[in-house]
């Protein structure tokens, strides 16, 4: 039988991702949309998450698409209510809510799927297996973008708990803890603040592998023209390079793999297959690797930037 799922905010990544992606996929159809400001087309609307549990009872998992500052009691809402839930990526503000989040789903029996939607682009399972017969010698990630582009209209995304850059910068880091299999340490961060925005337009990271491989990163959103997502890495037998987000695989100079974005509607077959499990995909790793570069990061001023 189908999964029945109601949406939590009905923005941007909501309408350009998630509706055409459940539309595509079997085993999973949406009965409802809560979203204080829209309405979607052909389901039940309701204001908020409240009244969608009190107004669709026979609803079994709630996809939750708002800004990460207040997905956790969201989720806890919905996991209280015997829910499935589908968290967009960042999973929380913070890696305690996350933590309590995977213990409450344990408790009450439900899915909990913190999604990751570049581990889902096309090269990225070729890439790990790859280099799970090499030593990684280094690691260079460039994650380079334009804010103004990509998240107009976003105030959330410059405030506390919005990530700044690491917005898309915990995408590279959510390839990076999938095809690297040692543990991953930060050893420091340089974050440019605007000084009127409390979130980072600029980082960069120094990390290293357990066993010592340096990883070189540099998370920008001021770039302009074409946008850089690439991750090159250096091994004892040959280099790799994912680019474009992890669409595009390149071995020892000649490519190898470049494939469309089918990212959303592979991360809900994933889903409809937990459900049916009743299981748990939530790794914290790249959430922590953030959490890392914020407690450690070097704060580095910047002029003020308008959005
Ligand atoms: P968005 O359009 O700014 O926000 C999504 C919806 O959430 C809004 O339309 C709004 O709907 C609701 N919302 C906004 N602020 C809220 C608040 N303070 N409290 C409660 N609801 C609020 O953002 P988005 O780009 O879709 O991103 C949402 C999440 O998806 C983020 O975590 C982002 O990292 C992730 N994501 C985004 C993209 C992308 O390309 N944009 C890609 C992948 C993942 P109502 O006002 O109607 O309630």
């Amino acid at each position: 039988m189908s999964i029945k799922a109601g949406l939590v905010g009905l923005g941007k990544i909501a309408r350009d991702q998630h509706l055409p992606a459940i539309a595509k996929i079997d085993g999973i159809d949406l009965v409802a949309v809560a979203s204080r400001n829209a309405q979607g087309e052909g389901v039940n609307n309701y204001p908020d998450l409240g009244a969608m549990l009190a107004g669709e009872p026979d609803m079994d998992a709630v996809i939750l698409c708002q800004p990460p500052q207040v997905r956790y009691q969201a989720a806890r809402q919905a996991i209280l209510a015997g829910k499935h839930v589908f968290l967009e990526k960042p999973p929380g503000a913070t890696v305690s809510e996350v933590d309590a989040l995977i213990a409450l789903a344990r408790a009450n029996g439900v899915t909990l799927y913190a999604s990751w939607h570049s581990r889902y682009a096309a090269a990225v399972a070729q890439a790990k297996e790859w280099m799970a017969s090499r030593t990684v010698e280094r690691i260079s990630i460039q994650w380079r973008e334009d804010v103004r582009h990509w998240h107009p209209g976003q105030p959330w995304i410059w405030e506390a708990g919005g990530f700044g850059v690491f917005d898309p910068g915990i995408n590279a880091l959510s390839i990076l803890t999938e095809i690297v299999a040692e543990p991953i340490t930060l050893l420091s961060a340089e974050l440019e603040v605007p000084s009127n925005k409390q979130a980072p337009i600029g980082a960069t990271l120094a990390m290293a592998t357990a066993s010592g491989a340096p990883i070189d990163t540099v998370f920008d959103w001021r770039q302009t023209g074409p946008q850089t997502w690439d991750i090159a890495v250096e091994t004892s037998n040959g280099k790799l390079l994912l680019s474009e987000g992890g669409n595009t695989l390149t071995l020892d100079g000649e490519v190898q793999l470049k494939a469309p974005d089918e990212e959303y509607p592979t991360m809900y077959r994933r889903f409809v297959g937990l459900v049916a499990d009743k299981a748990i995909d939530a790794d914290t790793a790249p959430l922590r690797l953030v959490a890392d570069a914020f407690l450690c990061g070097r704060h580095c001023p910047t002029a003020d930037f308008e959005d």
